[in-house]
């Protein structure tokens, strides 16, 4: 497979920004962190091939710290996907993740000047936007690499599993008990556009959003509905895919280059990455 870098010595500090591509694309988001309350800033470059997607992050020392967005540098799962290096975070990357997956990119260096991603409005459309914005265009990606057998991983009633298929897909089963949600069941492949689940918004309750000061920028949940109209009936499981394909890209590389078939049942982020360390010795 495309392996990427497996390097992580000191030198990465100054090697990720040594990758940008001279004259390649660049692209600004900025918006107000969901937990730190405070604006934050993030460019977007063009890599090399095969650098993969590497944030660079500016921590409160003021030290530019290299960070890999790949699994063995994932430090939690709990509410979002959050990374970790040399004692500097960076939470909520999973958007951005998917975003440049459905785009079609795999290598970028992406700086931020805080320990968060902008959320936006819960979708990976604040990244696509970006992308549109600055001309970037989509780059179609072909499945060129193999899965030699079938991978599951479970925690109690959640599984996910990965079948060798001859393209990309990803389905998900969700069960929440709320009657505007309930069971819904979602498949996206590479024969849907890609906004059929990237604009899709992330799903939480409207106590919770309120708590973090969020309920007018994304969709929340109330006792029998939601806050907003909703872009689809099933969005919260659009966006579970969303989520998947962002983790997926965690493997360090795009993708919907795999030949493989996902089925998530009430599948979320700890499960993902535990699958992409599963999947990685079963890749060829
Ligand atoms: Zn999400």
């Amino acid at each position: 497979m495309a392996a990427v870098s497996q390097s992580t010595d000191k030198n990465d500090v100054v090697s990720a920004m040594s990758k940008i591509v001279d004259g390649g694309f660049s692209t600004k988001v900025s918006s107000r962190g969901l937990t730190s309350k405070k604006e934050i800033n993030t460019t977007v470059h063009e890599a090399k091939p095969g650098t993969g997607i590497v944030f660079v992050v500016t921590n409160s020392d003021g030290e530019a710290i290299d960070i890999p967005a790949r699994s063995e540098f994932v430090v939690n799962t709990l509410r979002n996907v959050v990374l970790g290096a040399k004692g500097t975070r960076l939470c909520i990357i999973e958007h951005l993740m998917a975003a440049a997956a459905f785009w079609g990119l795999e290598d970028l260096v992406v700086e931020i000047d805080g320990p968060e991603l902008p959320l936006g409005d819960g979708s990976s459309a604040i990244w696509l936007d970006a992308f549109k914005k600055a001309g970037i265009e989509k780059r179609a990606v072909v499945a060129i690499i193999e899965l030699k057998q079938v991978v599951t991983v479970t925690k109690g009633d959640r599984s996910i599993t990965a079948i060798p298929d001859d393209k990309f897909s990803v389905s998900y089963l969700m069960d929440w008990n709320h009657p505007a949600i309930g069971k819904r069941w979602h498949t996206w492949t590479v024969a849907n556009a890609v906004e059929d689940v990237a604009i899709a918004r992330t799903f939480g309750t409207l106590k919770e959003h309120q708590l973090l000061g969020l309920e007018e920028d994304v969709v929340s949940l109330t006792e029998d509905g939601f806050t907003k109209p909703l872009h689809w009936d099933d969005e919260p499981v659009r966006h579970k895919l969303l989520d998947l394909v962002g983790d997926l890209a965690l493997l360090g590389f795009n993708p919907l280059k795999l030949k493989a078939r996902f089925i998530s049942c009430k599948g979320g982020h700890e499960l993902d990455v535990d699958l992409v360390k599963k999947l990685l010795p079963a890749i060829g």
